[in-house]
């Protein structure tokens, strides 16, 4: 399940320090070394799959445990009522970096649309 290769498998073990927010059995949140926004967290789901609709593909349960999570994480953040994004940047043109599925919870301040 897990990628020794793997950024984020590697914080989810705990060989890599992250700022870590909030964790279930399946997921585990912590804020973007690199915040594009006041509240910047990025969750993951503790299985490693490549992006998100790979993960739908294995296991369905687990994406929408991810989206709970990302709620719980913008209610302890105090960006609930306010309003937040979340984004599953997929592939090159959707620019993703890294190659272990995980949801961007941005808030704090109003986003801009289109994204750039
Ligand atoms: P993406 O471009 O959608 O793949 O997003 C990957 C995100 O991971 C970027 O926003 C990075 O700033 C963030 N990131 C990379 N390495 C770390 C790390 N060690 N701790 C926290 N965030 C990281």
């Amino acid at each position: 399940m897990a990628d020794p290769d793997c950024l984020f498998c590697r914080i989810v073990t705990g060989d890599i320090p992250a700022d870590i927010v909030h964790e279930t059995d399946t997921t585990v949140a912590f804020r973007d070394r690199e915040p594009q926004a006041p509240v910047h967290v990025l969750v993951i789901p503790k299985q490693h799959q490549p992006n998100a609709a790979a993960l739908v593909e294995a296991d369905p349960s687990v994406l929408a445990e991810v989206i709970a999570a990302a709620h719980d994480v913008a209610v302890a953040e105090g960006i609930a009522e306010s309003g937040y994004r979340l984004v599953a940047n997929t592939g090159a043109d959707g620019h993703q970096s890294v190659f272990h599925a995980h949801i961007h919870v941005l808030g704090g301040r109003t986003m801009g649309w289109p994204p750039g």
